[in-house]
């Protein structure tokens, strides 16, 4: 990487933050403009951090600090500017998680079939837009000016605010109609899953309740995992099959998938104990 390129990151960071505002402030409400906005804007982001590491050392932006072959992950220049002897940048562990969720959604639209609800995306793009301004503000010294018109900045705001508009309103529904139990939809992450409904009253994420094969209480279908892996499996010319299930369901909800797990590590510890102990008497 050349010195040009160095001095580039921050010029690069912001284009590609104007490139995002551009997306998010065209009208309507099609899915693929949220795509791209929120792919610019996390590629701004990581920028941005790579632009504050560079200004502390040159060294930081280098993945492992000795080999300047790969520049740093968004994990690790994270990690780097939190750090209290490095970036001192004070981030909470929830805008922390915010953001790495923004990066596991970037790198899912980059590389995956796109399956999320516009308002979901349209939630993260708010986030990690609002983050970036401040950042580039507080950490990077840049005026508003600078990286975004003041029009432009306006309706993104305003947008940014329409949407917390319509949660509001989808709350007052909620507090008005009887809709019954509300669960934490696993789409837009509000708790607006309306379980009578299978459906989300603020995203429309429909999803099946079923109940949990173990405990018997209903649970969204994506949370329920398969429990055959913690098992003692056999194979037998290329086929296995499950030698032991120890008398547990064969899948769960997550409470339920955590306690089989005690439950069978147990077993196996006093199986093992008794083992030992037919093997000392078998010995005397
Ligand atoms: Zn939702
Ligand atoms: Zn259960």
């Amino acid at each position: 990487m050349s010195k040009t390129h160095n001095l580039d990151l921050l010029n690069n960071s912001i284009s590609y933050f104007r490139e995002a505002v551009n997306y998010a402030q065209r009208d309507g409400s099609e899915t693929n403009q949220w795509k791209f906005a929120i792919v610019h804007v996390v590629q701004a982001m990581e920028l941005a951090f790579k632009e504050y590491l560079r200004r502390i050392h040159p060294a930081f932006i280098w993945e492992a600090i000795d080999k300047p072959d790969k520049t740093v992950s968004m994990k690790v220049a994270l990690a780097r500017l939190r750090n209290p002897s490095i970036g001192k940048v004070a981030i909470s562990n929830q805008e922390a998680s915010k953001i790495e969720k923004a990066i596991e959604l970037r790198n899912e639209l980059t590389h995956f079939e796109f399956n999320h609800q516009h308002a979901h995306i349209e939630l993260k793009f708010a986030e990690i837009f609002a983050f970036v301004m401040f950042f580039y503000r507080s950490h990077l010294g840049l005026t508003t000016a600078e990286f975004a018109d003041e029009e432009q900045h306006q309706r993104i705001i305003r947008l940014v605010r329409a949407r917390a508009e319509l949660l509001e309103k989808t709350r007052a529904y909620i507090k008005q109609e009887d809709v019954g139990d509300l669960w934490i939809c696993p789409s837009c992450t509000e708790g607006t899953f309306v379980v009578a409904e299978e459906q989300c009253c603020f995203c429309h994420h429909r999803e099946k309740v079923v109940d949990c094969e173990s405990c018997g209480q209903a649970t969204l279908a994506s949370d329920v995992a398969d429990t055959s892996d913690l098992f003692d499996w056999e194979y037998d010319e290329g086929l296995a099959r499950i030698l032991e299930d120890f008398g547990m369901a064969h899948s769960g909800c997550p409470e339920c998938v955590s306690s089989i797990k005690e439950k069978i590590e147990e077993l196996r510890r006093a199986q093992y104990l008794e083992d030992m102990a037919m093997d000392a008497r078998a010995l005397r």
